[in-house]
């Protein structure tokens, strides 16, 4: 039987940086709690708040009105009578709105900031709520199968007649798997995954892990693994392509084992299922299985409500302009629906399913295509139906005003010196941090040293390790970063392109260090309130290298292009190979065509020759910095 998997809470610690994340507001909430410390004198307890309740009890608590409470929820982008219910999240922002503070209940502790068991929590006291489709993300290392299995669960459980009918894809689809829904998020990898829970979406309910069999467990079923457990989400693992002769899958359940993934048959709670994708194995099983943990999480929502729920994808059309798919969480979408979606908002003139066929409800767990908004939403986006036109523009614009304004405070609370400087002012706090190293012995060296720290540290304030892994800093890292509102450590290696741009986006804080010892004193001071003042590398621009000459004297110069910022001759450098930190240094010519140059800016050519290193490799990526003295705030 397939039971509860609860993935390992990183670090566990007393308080939880994502806990209070507000809807529509990225869910940073640690960010929130600390700037509400900050504007003043805390005059009132904390008023202790359930995972769900009314309006009007709500307003009891906060010795306000109904009134007020409906005029703050508002404000907020919500419209709701007295007698509706609210969850944490939504209750402590009209609280914190009124100058209180909040803490959760007790009981209510594992349940708060996490969206899965608030909506289920929230749906399990409404009388009206139905027992509701699973949705399943698929993940797992590339070539594992991923894209192999959707399509091959799509095909086998589309009903005859259809089979050869178009099948669209819209990001999301349903099939019938003994009479009950399954709904599957189309887009494979934890990518999709973390871009909607850093947009405070959870749209998951149960993650297949696609392990293959003659493959094993590779980088990106780890980093998928540290992305499930620190989401909470029930896990099944798929092991797949057992028709090949090199197939191994008692290897793939040792494996996991050792990441603390333990067969339900080895006496751990994770079902395993084996599978071929191409030879049409197991997927009758599969499906079984997922329905199971569905069933042992009872998942319900009320279908009677205006909708509400998140957005797949979206796109401009050229012919039919703004379409998005949304996956209908609570509610029931109909035709002609405000809808406010993201940063947009519209009247829904057409609704698709997923084999393109015109509807005319969606329910939920339904994931539909929709005609009408004025632009499109961005992926992760929340939706929400509303009654009045006016007030869903209105609404729409605050959101848009909010999320520019959030764009450019870049979120401080990731920042390690403003850790810092809350421990110093007697907060408690959790640190937590991502840890990329270019060889396993030292990730493993800095992992122990770090947790060491936790031991000669002021009460209260403690390091958890989000995830630890080797190579370069990808992207993958940064959003797993801002959906658990962690810090980025580099050991030894650096960001990609892709990284550094979703890093300068989402404000994560990126630290490098080659040294053990300076990494450990710097989060040493911040954990005991003292970092001193630092000096961060600030990156000018990144070339690859195309071609290598030898010049006449023995010296050699690369052909690069300019991939991406500017670079710039007094820039320092550093040529990084696979990711790995190879040289560090000045510039010694920096040339377009025979001219000596200051600057070259992305997309151009240039020549580069670098002092005391003869060594660059065609592909090697070189990263132009300078240093900037970054303020203790
Ligand atoms: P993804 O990168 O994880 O989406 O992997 P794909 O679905 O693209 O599959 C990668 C390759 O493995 C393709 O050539 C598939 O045909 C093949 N493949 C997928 N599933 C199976 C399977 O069950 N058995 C075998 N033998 N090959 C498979």
């Amino acid at each position: 039987m397939a039971s509860t998997y609860q993935g390992r809470r990183p670090g566990g610690g007393s308080r939880r940086p994502g806990g209070k994340g507000g809807r529509g507001k990225g869910g940073r909430g640690g960010a929130r709690t600390v700037a509400l410390r900050r504007t003043g004198p805390i005059v009132r307890e904390p008023v202790t708040l359930p995972s769900v309740l009314t309006l009007g009890e709500l307003a009891e608590r906060l010795e306000t009105t109904g009134v007020e409470v409906i005029k703050e929820l508002m404000k907020l982008g919500m419209m709701a009578t007295i007698n509706q219910q609210v969850d944490y999240a939504t209750a402590a922002r009209v609280a914190q709105a009124l100058g209180w503070e909040t803490n959760p209940e007790e009981s209510d502790l594992s349940g708060q900031g996490d969206s899965f068991e608030t909506r289920r929590s929230e749906s399990d006291l409404d009388p009206e709520a139905r027992t509701r489709p699973p949705v399943v993300t698929i993940m797992g290392h590339v070539d594992h199968g991923k894209t192999k299995l959707l399509d091959s669960i799509r095909s086998a459980n589309v009903a005859e007649g259809e089979a050869g009918g178009i099948t669209q894809h819209i990001g999301a689809y349903q099939v019938d798997a003994q009479g009950r829904k399954i709904t599957f998020l189309d887009t494979p990898g934890h990518e999709a995954f973390t871009a909607m829970r850093a947009r405070g979406a959870q749209a998951t309910d149960v993650a297949v892990l696609v392990v293959a069999a003659d493959d094993g467990v590779m980088p990106t079923t780890r980093e998928a693994v540290a992305h499930i457990k620190s989401a909470q989400v029930p896990l099944v693992v798929a092991i797949n392509k057992i028709d090949l002769p090199a197939a191994n899958p008692d290897r793939v359940k040792q494996q996991l084992s050792e990441m603390e993934v333990m067969p339900e048959e080895w006496g751990g709670d994770v079902p395993f299922v084996e599978v071929s994708a191409l030879a049409k194995l197991g997927l009758e099983d599969l499906l079984e299985v997922i329905q199971l943990v569905a069933d042992v999480h009872e998942l319900k929502a009320n279908p009677l409500k205006p909708a509400s729920g998140v957005v797949v994808e979206a796109k401009i059309d050229r012919t039919r302009g703004p379409v998005a798919t949304l996956l209908v969480q609570s509610g029931t979408l109909n035709p002609r629906d405000v809808v406010v979606a993201g940063g947009t908002w519209g009247r829904v003139k057409a609704m698709f399913d997923d084999r393109g066929r015109k509807i005319r409800r969606a329910e939920p767990s339904m994931p539909v295509e929709i005609l009408g908004l004025l632009e499109a939403p961005q992926a992760g986006d929340q939706f929400m139906v509303f009654t009045d036109e006016k007030l869903a523009r209105e609404v729409a614009e605050r959101r848009t005003a909010e999320r520019r304004a959030e764009s450019l405070s870049a979120d401080r609370s990731f920042k390690l010196t403003e850790f810092s400087r809350e421990v110093s002012e007697g907060g408690v706090a959790e640190l937590r941090v991502i840890l990329k190293a270019d060889v396993s012995g030292s990730l493993g060296a800095i992992q122990t040293a770090l947790l060491k720290l936790n031991e000669d540290v002021p009460d209260g304030v403690q390091l958890s390790i989000t995830y630890a892994g080797t190579g370069a800093i990808g992207e993958s890292d940064v959003s797993l970063a801002t959906a658990t509102h962690s810090i980025i450590i580099g050991f030894n290696v650096r960001p990609d392109v892709a990284a550094k741009r979703a890093a300068d986006a989402s404000g994560v804080d990126i630290r490098f260090y080659n040294i053990i010892y300076n990494l450990l004193d710097e989060v040493r001071a911040a954990m005991t309130g003292l970092l001193a003042p630092i000096f961060q590398d600030v990156t000018d621009g990144y070339a690859e290298v195309r071609e290598t000459f030898k010049l006449p004297g023995g010296d050699m110069v690369a052909g690069l292009y300019v991939l991406d910022g500017r670079i710039s001759r007094n820039s320092r450098t550093r040529v990084l190979r696979s990711g790995t930190v190879v040289h560090e240094g000045t510039v010694r010519s920096l040339k377009r065509f025979k001219d000596d140059v200051r600057e070259v800016a992305a997309g151009y050519e240039c020549g580069l020759g670098l002092d005391g290193f003869n060594d660059l490799q065609v592909g090697d990526q070189v990263e132009f910095f300078h240093r900037e003295e970054v303020a203790r705030t």
